[in-house]
């Protein structure tokens, strides 16, 4: 098992919905969490809720300063980097002959760009202590396309492969890094969102940002042959199609 006690793990966008639950959930396995994210006043009240394991530091993950800041913060408060969780992201719609450049490009910044910058500037520090683990929060969406948030696909898609040259790069140096992939799940990102979504799936509901939370935290600590691998999370979405019975 990877042992978290005495070392510091990052959750982007760790205020509220997956984010906050991992955070949670990788504080009980024993990390120092430093819950990083945009929303400052929601951000603290999670870190509290952590007790003496927990911290809030602001970070808007496009930012190359806001990154050395929380990754120096995390060392100096719980101990050399053993996590990071690239887990913020933005949701944005758009059929591509509708959505403004602008908003595209923003999508990719935050989603795809933030995760690269998460681990350009995390990596050296894992490497100094000897290795660590990084998971990036993809989606389903990064496993196949959904029409009108052509923007999200193409940053989840990013993100899935981005994980692959990582897990390549950083594996000689005893860095895991592998990508999560979850289907509709009940968070403030999806609260506007009609829960028919889930009705094709074998399991047709929305899945609990503690369900993600369980599988990021088996992946920190007991996947320790796993690199560069997809742990999917769906209700059975991607399992594939109902077909009418043949006549
Ligand atoms: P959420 O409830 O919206 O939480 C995401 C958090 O990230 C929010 O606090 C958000 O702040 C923050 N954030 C946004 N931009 C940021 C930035 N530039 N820097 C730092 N923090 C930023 O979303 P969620 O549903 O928990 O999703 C978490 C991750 O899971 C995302 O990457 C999402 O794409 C992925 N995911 C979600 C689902 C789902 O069904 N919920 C399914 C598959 C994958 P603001 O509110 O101000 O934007």
């Amino acid at each position: 098992m990877f042992e978290l006690h005495g070392r510091s793990a990052v959750v982007t966008g760790g205020a509220r919905g997956i984010g906050a639950a991992v955070a949670r959930s990788l504080a009980d396995a024993g990390a120092g969490v430093v819950v990083a994210d945009i929303l400052d006043d929601e951000g603290g009240k999670t870190a509290e809720t952590l007790g003496p394991r927990g911290r809030f530091a602001h970070l808007d993950v496009t930012q190359e300063n806001d990154w050395r800041a929380v990754l120096g913060i995390a060392e100096d408060t719980f101990g050399p980097l053993a996590v990071l969780i690239n887990n913020a992201g933005i949701l944005d719609y758009g059929e591509i002959s509708e959505q403004s450049p602008a908003a595209f490009r923003k999508v990719l910044d935050v989603n795809l760009f933030g995760s690269w910058l998460g681990m350009h500037t995390a990596a050296p520090l894992l490497r100094t202590a000897g290795g660590g683990v990084i998971v990036n929060v993809s989606s389903t969406a990064g496993l196949m396309g959904y029409s009108g948030v052509g923007a999200y696909v193409a940053s989840k898609w990013g993100l899935r492969g981005l994980t692959k040259t990582a897990a390549i790069e950083l594996g000689r140096a005893g860095i895991r890094v592998c990508s999560v992939h979850p289907g509709p799940i009940d968070t403030p990102m999806t609260a506007d969102m009609d829960r028919s979504v889930a009705a094709a799936q074998p399991l047709p509901r929305f899945g609990e940002s503690e369900e993600v939370a369980a599988m990021v935290t088996f992946i920190v600590t007991e996947a320790g042959f796993s690199t560069g691998s997809e742990f999917v999370l769906d209700g059975g979405a991607t399992a594939g199609q109902v077909l009418p019975p043949l006549s």
